[in-house]
């Protein structure tokens, strides 16, 4: 599926079979799940995509030797620079991205940098393992910089909070949902995979940090407001609409703000070691590869629930 010009629809195209290079595997795509990202690059958000392009970067799939792997975001990094050096390559300035500046999953082949891919716990089939490699991953970065909080407060309960949700019952916290007022469906969904509680946006409730996942920028004063002192307000996402400005009484008594960025192979590595003990349960709706558009759609409305997962053999 070819997106050609940013906010058209995709176009389902034969293209050229892509060929390995040096240091990169051939990769027979088995499913490719569905991110915010993608909307945000379909949707024309960020500057500068590959064009004509293959939207997707939560891939599992095979290499021509056989092996299973996944591919996420982080397609590409320079090693040379200071952040490559001290293993922030999540913050690269020449690093390239599947799906956005190199081409990704939602097709039946790609072509990936052998470095980045990691290998599939075997009790997880792909389907199961797709919304792992950013939901999870990101989201496994940003619950890191959430710091111990007890109770932690997920804004917007989608792909990356219904993962994050069970890894921190695991680890003996509690999770509070904020969704859209008045998302019932959500809350449920919400309450379903373990929160404690779960309301809109706008109420009050005491946590001890937030991680926001929704595009919101107006989530941020609201998080702020509910976040005890010295606790963190993570921004998850890779685009956020502008932060209305806040009083900064919002912020003293050691609040902190921060954003996280892609993610380093060692959140990988560290992800799928905790995944052999840990079996991360996801709800997910399967949408044949040549009806990426309305997986697109209905994420793009709030309709869908869970994670969306293309697959090219259905
Ligand atoms: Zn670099
Ligand atoms: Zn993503």
């Amino acid at each position: 599926m070819l997106l050609r010009h940013p906010r058209e629809p995709l176009e389902l195209a034969d293209v050229p079979s892509p060929r390995a290079g040096e240091g990169q595997v051939r990769i027979a795509i088995e499913v490719c799940a569905v991110c915010r990202t993608d909307l945000h690059v379909v949707d024309g958000e960020l500057p500068d995509p590959k064009l004509p392009l293959i939207v997707g970067h939560q891939i599992v799939g095979r290499t021509d030797g056989g092996r299973r792997v996944g591919v996420p975001w982080l397609g590409w990094t320079c090693g040379v620079c200071a952040y490559c050096r001290s293993r922030r390559e999540n913050l690269c300035d020449r690093a390239r991205f599947t799906g956005y500046t190199i081409d990704g999953g939602y097709a039946e082949m790609c072509i990936a940098d052998e470095r980045y891919c990691f290998p599939i716990p075997d009790d997880y089939t792909s389907e199961e393992a797709a919304p792992l490699l950013c939901a999870g991953l990101i989201g496994y970065r940003a619950y890191r910089m959430a710091g111990d909080a007890k109770r932690l407060g997920f804004y917007g309960f989608g792909s990356a909070a219904q993962i994050l949700a069970q890894i921190a019952r695991a680890d003996g916290r509690e999770v509070y949902a904020f969704t859209r007022g008045g998302d019932v469906a959500a809350q449920e969904f919400a309450r379903g995979m373990g929160a404690v509680w779960a309301g809109g946006a706008e109420e009050r409730q005491e946590v001890d940090a937030a991680i926001i996942f929704a595009p919101a920028g107006e989530l941020v004063p609201a998080a702020l407001r509910n976040v005890v002192k010295g606790g963190a307000v993570v921004c998850a996402g890779i685009h956020m609409s502008d932060i209305p400005s806040f009083p900064y009484e919002l912020l003293w008594g050691e609040r902190a703000v921060r954003s996280v960025a892609n993610l380093t192979r060692r959140d990988g590595e560290e992800l799928f070691a905790r995944l052999r003990t840990l079996r991360i349960k996801t709800q997910r709706t399967v949408y044949p590869l040549s009806r990426a558009n309305d997986a697109l759609r209905d994420l793009r409305s709030g309709e869908l629930v869970g994670t969306a997962v293309l697959s090219p053999e259905s």
